[in-house]
């Protein structure tokens, strides 16, 4: 968005007046409020939960005609009560971001570009690599004959999009498949 000089001039002069009437002891909260129902007037709330760490905050999304107009923290949720850290506090413009990748991107080896693939084409192309590397490597005893099986050449690396239920649940289909490297970002 383009400022121009006389919009400056408007907002500054909006926020010191803002701040000369609440020395005068002039109560702005309703006004407050108000300019916050406008905002989320009308609009769906659904609770969600942030995926950036295993504290799962809960957090409030307000959605009107199917996008997220506004976010913040659900007093409701006994861990944070509502509270949100900085990570959290930027949902809202986390999910409406250009920068956000919605489909899946792959870049072919070799290649200087990404190409936009169906979630179907990605999906197999991983599990065809996963099993293919698997297979090619597992190792069914160590140096000393003992048995092992298990597959030393795949690292997985967590991560904190991932809620602790996905996490759960990768982590056993790591372990059934023999990978016994991994870790995870979120505590980096
Ligand atoms: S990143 Fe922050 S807001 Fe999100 S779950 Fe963790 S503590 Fe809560």
């Amino acid at each position: 968005m383009k400022v121009t000089r006389r919009d400056f001039i408007k907002v500054t002069g909006l926020g010191a007046a803002t701040i000369a009437l609440s020395q005068l002891g002039i109560d702005l909260g309703p006004a407050k409020a108000y300019a916050k129902e406008l905002k989320i007037k009308g609009a769906k709330e659904t609770i969600s939960i942030c995926p950036f760490c295993s504290v799962c905050c809960h957090y409030i999304a307000h959605t009107r005609d199917g996008k997220v107009v506004s976010t913040e923290g659900d007093p409701g949720y006994p861990v944070s009560e509502g509270a949100l850290c900085a990570k959290g506090a930027t949902m809202n413009s986390m999910i409406n971001s250009h920068h956000r990748i919605v489909k899946p991107m792959y870049r072919a080896p070799y290649s200087d570009h990404w190409e936009i693939k169906s979630w179907d084409w990605m999906l197999n192309q991983v599990a065809r690599r996963i099993k293919e590397t698997r297979d090619k490597n597992f190792k069914t005893t160590n140096e000393s004959g003992q048995v092992v099986n298990r597959v030393e050449n795949i690292f997985h690396l967590g991560s904190s999009q991932m809620s602790n239920e996905e996490l759960a649940l990768w982590h056993q289909a790591l372990r059934a498949m023999g990978v016994v490297w991994m870790d995870h970002q979120a505590r980096i």
